[in-house]
């Protein structure tokens, strides 16, 4: 028997059983699909790897924000790569601003282009520095109303954040300002794929006495006398612990606990009433060999300063993330690039009844018709990218819909919302004590939003253990 059951072999999956492994605990990993990592798994296409939900880690030096989380996980030892001094460029409107790491130089050089905004943007830093739990209720958007009186600046400081979902009237600065704050400390992309990230927490795990396994999803959770006692998989095989932790979305594990008395209504309204946001479409291209030299930068293309609006209406594609993919063999050349474009579920919802490889023709038209229209957007940072491409591969929702299971192929998990900050995040607790909650949709997204919900919820289970 383990220890601690997770059910869900994603980040903060992988991550709790990691960090239990380290405090002496056995955990079980079980994996739905075929591939341990969810968002963090890679995959392989004519030679090379491509990566699904990682494209780069902030505040990963001494002292900054994920550095103590990472080095504990053992994560530091992976090959990162400090990204250049200006790791994000933003590009609008023809006009281009580039992002500076270091929350000194971050204001510097916006202040160049905004000298009218300096002491605006020295209290923007200050303000990203010193986030709390009561910014949960705060609308990052009416705050950069207030801080920011130049429309531009507002839209610059939010494009890179393309990475959450941002809704004007419902995203908390709390959310909004943890996707910005780390990346300005330092940013880092991996030499590699994200099976390296992936492997390393499962070895983590496996030289505790613990186990990994794919193939294994689970169907139902059973209770007795107010805690659980066994869970139950597809294949029939029934596993028992004295913990169990849920990795997956709160709706899903909702109707893995039918048999559960003591989760009540109340309960179950709040994990599956919520929101969820908006998918991505990603274009992943190979470019052919020597044609485009690698940049360690990543760069956010809009055509207007249109930001806040973009997942509402982003049909056409109004605004790309570039992300290069960094050179394996040494060399300057790159031979990968991510270009990413928020996409509403409704956007593929003509094809929510089919599935992988078996979607037909309209839909792979719906997607090379997208990926051109991100080239078309990219061509503004690379000049002749189109001519470059020598594979391309997308995903969609319902990409993730299928893969990893996610209600609406939300990129980010449960939507949180100012104005109903109690409802919309979540506590790692639930009715039952021996059953926790993990994962991106809980309190944060991303990485360091699922590293911190992880330390969270482990913390949890050794005060219990400490307390027995
Ligand atoms: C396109 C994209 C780009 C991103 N880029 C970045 C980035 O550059 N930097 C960053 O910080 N973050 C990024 N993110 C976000 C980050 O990848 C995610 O927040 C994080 O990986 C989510 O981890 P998770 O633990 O919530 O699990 P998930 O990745 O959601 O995994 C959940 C796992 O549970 C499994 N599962 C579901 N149901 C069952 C069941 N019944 N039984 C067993 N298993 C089950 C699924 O198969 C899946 O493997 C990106 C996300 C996307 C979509």
């Amino acid at each position: 028997m383990h220890d601690v059951l997770i059910i869900g072999s994603g980040l903060g999956g992988l991550e709790c059983g990691a960090l239990l492994a380290k405090r002496g605990l056995k955990a079980l990993v079980l994996e739905g699909s075929n591939q341990p990592g969810g968002c963090m798994q890679s995959f392989r296409r004519g030679g090379l790897h491509y990566d699904t939900g990682l494209h780069y880690v902030g505040g990963l030096a001494p002292g900054q924000t994920m550095y103590k989380a990472f080095a504990e996980l053992g994560l530091l030892d992976l090959p990162w790569q400090r990204m250049d001094e200006d790791f994000d460029h933003v590009i609008i409107g023809g006009r281009h601003f580039a992002f500076h790491q270091g929350y000194e130089a971050f204001v510097e050089g916006l202040a160049k282009d905004f000298p009218h905004q300096r002491e605006a943007l020295q209290s923007y830093v200050q303000r990203l520095q010193n986030i709390t739990a009561e910014d949960m209720d705060v609308c990052a958007y009416d705050y950069l109303q207030e801080t920011f009186s130049d429309e531009l600046l507002l839209n610059v400081v939010s494009a890179a954040a393309m990475k959450t979902e941002l809704r004007k009237e419902s995203l908390p600065l709390f959310n909004f300002a943890h996707t910005c704050s780390s990346y300005i400390e330092s940013s880092w992309r991996l030499k590699g794929d994200g099976n390296l990230l992936v492997n390393k927490l499962i070895s983590t795990i496996e030289e505790a006495g613990g186990e990994v396994r794919t193939n294994s999803k689970v169907v139902r959770l059973t209770e007795k006398e107010g805690r659980i006692t066994s869970v139950t998989c597809s294949d029939g095989q029934t596993y028992e612990a004295d913990y169990y932790i849920s990795d997956i979305h709160p709706a899903l594990l909702c109707q893995l606990l039918e048999d559960c008395p003591s989760v009540r209504k109340a309960f179950r309204r709040r994990m599956t009433s919520g929101e969820n946001t908006c998918g991505m479409f990603t274009a992943q291209l190979c470019i052919k060999p020597d044609a485009l030299r690698y940049f360690a930068h990543n760069v956010f293309v809009y055509d207007k300063p249109n930001v806040w609006t973009m997942t509402e209406e982003n049909d056409p594609v109004k605004g790309v993330m570039i992300s290069a993919r960094v050179p394996e063999d040494g060399s300057d050349k790159l031979r990968q690039i991510d270009l990413l474009t928020p996409m509403p579920w409704h956007e593929c919802q003509a094809w929510s009844e089919t599935k992988v490889g078996h979607r037909g023709d309209d839909y792979k038209a719906f997607c090379q018709q997208k990926t051109e229209e991100c080239i078309a957007l990219a061509e503004q940072y690379i000049p002749g990218l189109h001519d470059m491409v020598e594979q391309c591969y997308t995903s969609t929702p319902l990409t993730y819909r299928d893969y990893l299971g996610s209600p609406e192929g939300g990129a980010f998990g449960l939507r949180k919302d100012c104005r109903a900050s109690m409802l919309s995040f979540h506590s790692v607790g639930t009715p039952l004590p021996n059953l926790l909650l993990t994962g991106q949709s809980i309190i944060l997204p991303g990485i360091e939003g699922v590293t911190m919900t992880a330390f969270e919820t482990c913390s949890k289970i050794t005060h219990e253990n400490a307390r027995q």
